[in-house]
């Protein structure tokens, strides 16, 4: 395999799906990042560049050690973050980290979103929050890895943002829409009540059904 053809067709899903990110208003400029695994190595979007210019060739490849093996730019500044989720989890096959308003307010006051609408069953039974971690350091991947576990989706990073995982890229962002929809209806709801939470029992129940959605 050359470098130029090494990790293609999860170099172009990068790249695309960072465009999205910005179009539905998840991420602002150049914040925000994203990766899709195949076995050791990892193509993850490019360190502080807009998604509008993020090409394929330009979307670096790494081992999950964090060694560049292909790619025309430095990898995003979050890749141990993102390399340490792979290691942790096996069954997580792509990363997405965005500032997505909402859900960053009440990563801001260091609050889990609570499941206050049903479809947080995509992501868990909330999404809970990490303790601060610099941006960019090992310190902050470890504390998603944990605080992800084995069965969250999406995880807060307090005074920044969100951490999304799925089976595939595609999944991981479809959760990052969830969580900032979520988030935003907690925070519309709590504007104009007291809005109730769903029961333990409710939520397994949820993500039993999720389990399934959209498989065939
Ligand atoms: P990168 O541009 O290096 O990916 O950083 C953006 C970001 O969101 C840092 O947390
Ligand atoms: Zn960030």
């Amino acid at each position: 395999m050359t470098e130029e053809t090494t990790m293609w067709s999860e170099r172009e899903q990068v790249s695309e799906l960072g465009k999205e990110l910005i179009a539905q208003g998840l991420a602002n400029g150049t914040m925000g990042n994203l990766s899709e695994r195949s076995g050791d190595c990892v193509a993850v979007s490019p360190s502080g560049v807009s998604y509008e210019d993020v090409t394929p060739e330009r979307v670096p490849v790494v081992t999950l050690e964090g060694e560049q093996i292909a790619g025309d730019n430095d990898p995003s500044s979050e890749t141990p973050m993102h390399c340490l989720v792979y290691e942790h989890r096996d069954d997580v096959g792509g990363v997405v980290h965005t500032h997505s308003p909402y859900a960053t307010t009440f990563a801001s006051l260091g609050q889990a979103i609570p499941a206050s609408h049903y479809l947080i069953g995509f992501a868990g039974h909330e999404v809970p929050v990490t303790d601060y971690g610099l941006p960019g350091s090992t310190e902050l991947g470890r504390m998603a890895a944990a605080t992800l576990g084995d069965d969250y989706q999406a995880v807060l990073l307090k005074h920044h943002g969100v951490i999304t995982v799925g089976e595939t890229l595609d999944a991981a962002f479809e959760i990052a829409q969830m969580v900032e929809y979520c988030a935003r209806i907690h925070y519309q709801a709590l504007n104009v009540g007291d809005p109730e939470i769903l029961p333990e029992k409710t939520v397994d129940d949820l993500i039993n059904k999720f389990r399934c959605y959209g498989r065939n």
